[in-house]
């Protein structure tokens, strides 16, 4: 396990990162490694999501399922194993049937084969049962945590800059507003962080870029959150305690907290 997405990651003279046998915030490192397989595998899915797009091979449930498997890895979203072990198990489903159209439509346009990046090729051993058996040959952050400072650094930041990007268009998408330019893009980046050999200057560039598609998504989670709930404005609410029993919600899905508060 290497985790260091949050303002909570553990801190040492020698080394900061969660990278023990559970993080701060609990997440096990079963869980993080997890994690860190499904987030490459997304990658590979987005190879071919963003390759199809060339073919105009879009399928909006497969857009969908990816986001929400990203933000399912972000801080504190998701502990369960099972869950991501699931996520993982779709990713793969999800990405042979992209891969099998994008490659009948190569076949078919006579195109050359395009080269596969480094998440696109990644494949689970076949010797073994379950993603939770075969961690130790696919988990990769703590590989990656012993390479150069900067190079980790960039790489990271890409990382944790698209999870933004994905859980804040998975938002916006429960509120029912989707972007095929914002997907295009999303994927576009996505695969190309899928590959490990970018030079310094080109992994700033990639963060350049995340950063804008992630203000053209905080821009489409506010039209939907404007559409669905007005636009928001100073409002007096009791603040006298009331004696009885309570449910505190706390987070910043307002369409979550729209469902939630109309079941209590
Ligand atoms: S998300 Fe959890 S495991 Fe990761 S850095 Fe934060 S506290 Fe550590």
């Amino acid at each position: 396990m290497f985790c260091i997405q949050c303002e909570q990651t553990i801190r040492s003279p020698n080394k900061n990162g969660c990278m023990y046998s559970q993080g701060m915030c609990g997440k096990t490192e079963e869980t993080a490694d997890l994690q860190d397989i499904l987030v490459k595998w997304l990658q590979g899915l987005s190879f071919w999501a963003n390759l199809g797009r060339k073919y105009n091979i879009i399928d909006a449930k497969i857009d969908r399922f990816a986001t929400e498997a990203l933000f399912s890895t972000l801080t504190n979203v998701n502990f369960d194993s099972d869950r991501i072990e699931s996520y993982i198990k779709d990713t793969q489903k999800y990405t042979d049937i992209l891969r099998e159209k994008v490659e009948n439509a190569i076949t078919v346009n006579g195109d050359d084969y395009t080269t596969l990046t480094a998440a696109a090729k990644m494949t689970l051993p076949e010797n073994k049962l379950s993603t939770k058996e075969a961690i130790p040959e696919v988990a990769f952050n703590f590989k990656l945590a012993r390479d150069n400072e900067d190079t980790i650094s960039l790489h990271l930041l890409n990382q944790y800059g698209i999870k933004g990007a994905g859980a804040y268009l998975e938002h916006a998408q429960a509120l029912g507003k989707s972007d095929e330019s914002i997907f295009s893009t999303y994927h576009q980046l996505m695969s190309q962080i899928g590959d490990d050999d970018h030079s310094l200057d080109t992994l700033f560039d990639i963060a350049m870029q995340i950063g804008q598609l992630n203000y053209k998504v905080m821009d489409l989670l506010d039209q939907a959150e404007n559409e669905k709930f007005g636009h928001p404005e100073p409002t007096k609410v009791n603040t006298q305690p009331i004696e009885g029993k309570c449910i505190l919600i706390s987070g910043h899905d307002l369409n979550d907290l729209d469902l939630l508060l109309k079941q209590t």
